[in-house]
């Protein structure tokens, strides 16, 4: 499947950049590394061990500047400058919450612009990473679900996520203990199933051992409930996975997470207990968000239990974080811990999630970028628009 159509929906793809007429090599794996140096003229029988060379000082060292990579020769390291580079998304701003949570907004070459997230805790941290510019997916409690621009990140754009982070957090060369930056989640901006290709191109990096070397077991891809996905992301990813929930009938489930009515409960949850690797040790995460009067009766949590049988589970609660103009509101504390005392009693860990960054609209479902913002073009043809049909209306037919 191509990497940027989903059938479902029609992105678009990036856009043509402005070449440096350089070729950036974050994002490529080893194999097309090589590639690149037999095409900029390496011989084929040491163009391998020469991209394991680059491998370790990109994603190892976090090295930029081929001057550095004093592993390979002056003549190669100059030769290399002229016709490759290893970038970086811009980080246009750079907010720090009260909490240590911290919000990037990326710049892509394009112009285009997501989020990425860092959340520290005493001795590790997590980063949520976005998939797409945007989403598709309309969830009604979502802040990302509004913006109209969507297109998917390139393997590049997502891997360059974590560069970035690493860059700001001093965290190279790859210290392989005690890390702030220790767990991923793709739980950012976009629907990663519906950009698979790209996302696991990037993962497959990130987990590299002599590189970033971040374990699947440390990473975990949240859906919405891209079913038809759900067995490839096992196979060849075994990341944990998350699904994000947030109703347990049909009915409700439409209206909050509309991809349920391409893909009721049932079968996501046969998906899910079909999901490769799974014990009592290794769970899928189900997200919940709590809102009032909407999803969280004690009929809900009972439901909710009966759905979870013979799967391995854990239940994240999410207190529904607010944006302007939602429509919804968050549950009563009451509310919710009387939902998570019924989960809980069932015999499963239902831990209510302290929202993090919520001051600088970095937690779960607020993150929104500009690429929303409509550009002057647009504001003009639609002024135009209206004009029209204001004329329109009071011209005689
Ligand atoms: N598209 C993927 C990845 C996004 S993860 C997915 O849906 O899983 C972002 C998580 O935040 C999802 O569980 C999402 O449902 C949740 N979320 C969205 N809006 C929220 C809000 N306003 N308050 C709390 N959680 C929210």
């Amino acid at each position: 499947m191509s990497a940027a159509l989903h059938p479902d929906i029609g992105v678009r793809d990036r856009a043509p950049q402005p070449g440096s007429g350089r070729t950036e090599l974050l994002g490529l794996t080893r194999a097309e590394i090589a590639a690149a140096l037999v095409a900029a003229g390496e011989a084929e029988k040491s163009a391998k061990m020469r991209a394991g060379q680059l491998w370790h000082w990109i994603y190892y060292r976090g090295s930029r500047d081929f001057a550095e990579m004093t592993t390979l020769s002056k003549e190669l390291r100059e030769r290399l400058s002229t016709r490759f580079s290893v970038g970086r998304p811009v980080a246009s701003k750079d907010l720090k919450s009260t909490d240590g949570t911290r919000k990037w907004l990326l710049k892509f070459a394009d112009g285009e612009e997501a989020e990425c997230v860092h959340i520290p805790e005493d001795d590790r941290g997590a980063l949520c990473v976005s998939s797409q510019v945007g989403c598709t997916l309309t969830c009604r409690f979502c802040h990302t679900g509004t913006m109209k621009l969507v297109r998917n990140l390139d393997a590049a754009e997502i891997v360059g996520q974590v560069m970035l982070a690493r860059d700001h957090l001093d965290e190279w060369p790859s210290p392989p203990d005690g890390r702030m930056l220790s767990n991923i989640v793709m739980m950012g901006m976009g629907e990663p199933l519906y950009n698979f290709d790209s996302v696991a191109k990037a993962l497959k990096i990130v987990m590299d051992n002599e590189g970033i070397a971040i374990s699947k077991r440390r990473i975990t891809l949240s859906t919405a409930g891209v079913v038809p996905m759900i067995p490839r992301c096992g196979a060849e990813l075994g990341v944990n996975l998350a699904i994000s929930l947030h109703a347990v009938r049909d009915d409700i489930r439409d209206v909050i997470v509309p991809i349920n009515k391409k893909y009721p409960i049932k079968e996501l949850m046969a998906a899910c207990a079909a999901y490769p690797g799974l014990s009592n040790a290794r769970r899928i995460t189900f997200e919940y968000v709590m809102l009032k009067g909407i999803n969280d009766s004690p009929a809900d949590a009972k439901e909710l239990v009966r759905l979870l049988k013979g799967v391995p589970a854990k239940v994240n609660l999410i207190p529904f974080n607010p944006w302007p103009g939602a429509p919804y509101e968050c549950s009563s504390n009451e509310a919710i811990r009387k939902f998570s005392d019924i989960v809980f009693n069932a015999g499963y860990s239902s831990p209510v999630r302290t929202p993090r960054g919520r001051d600088i609209m970095a937690a779960c479902g607020q993150l929104k970028s500009a690429s929303v913002k409509r550009s002057k073009a647009d504001i003009l043809r639609e002024q135009a628009a209206k004009d029209a049909a204001a004329a329109n209306a009071v011209l005689p037919v």
